[in-house]
């Protein structure tokens, strides 16, 4: 998702519990998503289940009505992004098929602070090279995940990211980044999947930060649909999507949308 509050803030330990618990929610609802999975079922039906599952459990998603002064606010509280399409997709009438690979991305907000998180699976039996995509994304995640402990650079993490995926293949997006997380879903700083050691900026306890490595097969180019919202690779190829809100703790990465 686009736009960004121009500032960083630093969160108290009762806010990052706070945060844990709106993050918890988010993993909870991207759960309910991921068991409706199912080739025949359309990204409309999967937005539904998210809908209801927040509405039971007193939160709603961020993405809703999302402007981000494109001009179309995001009309699902999910993105629904399969194979080509790299984040942002609109859930909507399309039916999953066997052999699909979709991201869901989603967003929980709860007692005014966000938790932002993203999946991408498979639709039934899937090649081993969606697969392998996949894992790859997932990987990279881990990887950036372990680094954000205080005292790293932004850029330490994005070099490990792009590293690995490229050594695996694959490209990342330069377009489109991590960030900030806090009473808003975007807030200063980004995070971009690249970069070099020593360079950008500087963890710092108190940080919470989603981290979301997009991975592209034979390109990092990228185009908007004309719906304003759908990115897809250029060329076509497959694209996966994997993200956790982190917050950087003197004890560590603490993984706030874990269940
Ligand atoms: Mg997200
Ligand atoms: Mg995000």
């Amino acid at each position: 998702m686009y736009g960004f509050e121009s500032r960083v803030n630093i969160k108290s330990e009762s806010e990052i519990a706070i945060m844990r618990e709106a993050g918890r929610l988010n993993r909870q609802t991207l759960e309910a998503v991921k068991a409706a999975i199912a080739p025949g079922v359309t990204t409309g039906e999967l937005n539904e289940v998210a809908e209801s599952f927040q509405r039971q459990h007193g939160i709603y998603s961020p993405f809703k009505n999302y402007d981000p002064g494109n001009g179309v606010p995001f009309p699902g509280s999910i993105c629904t992004s399969i194979n080509e399409v790299l984040v942002h997709g609109i859930p909507g009438k399309r039916k999953l098929q066997e052999g699909d690979i979709i991201s869901i991305d989603c967003g929980a907000v709860y007692e005014g602070f966000v938790g932002d998180a993203a999946f991408t699976i498979g639709v039934g039996e899937i090649s081993h090279k969606a697969q392998h995509l996949i894992d790859v994304t997932a990987k990279a995640l881990e990887i950036a995940t372990a680094m954000m402990v205080p005292g790293n650079h932004s850029g330490d993490i994005g070099a490990a990211i792009e590293e690995y995926v490229e050594s695996e293949g694959y490209f990342v997006t330069h377009t489109y980044t991590g960030h900030g997380v806090g009473r808003q879903m975007h807030e200063d700083p980004q995070l971009t999947n690249y970069g070099q050691q020593g360079t950008g900026f500087l963890l710092r306890e108190g940080m919470t930060i989603a981290i979301e490595p997009m991975v592209l097969v034979g390109t990092r180019q990228t185009k908007v649909l004309g719906d304003r919202w759908t990115v897809v690779s250029k060329n076509g190829g497959l694209t996966a999507h994997q993200e956790d809100t982190i917050a950087v703790t003197k004890n560590g990465p603490l993984v706030l949308t874990a269940l």
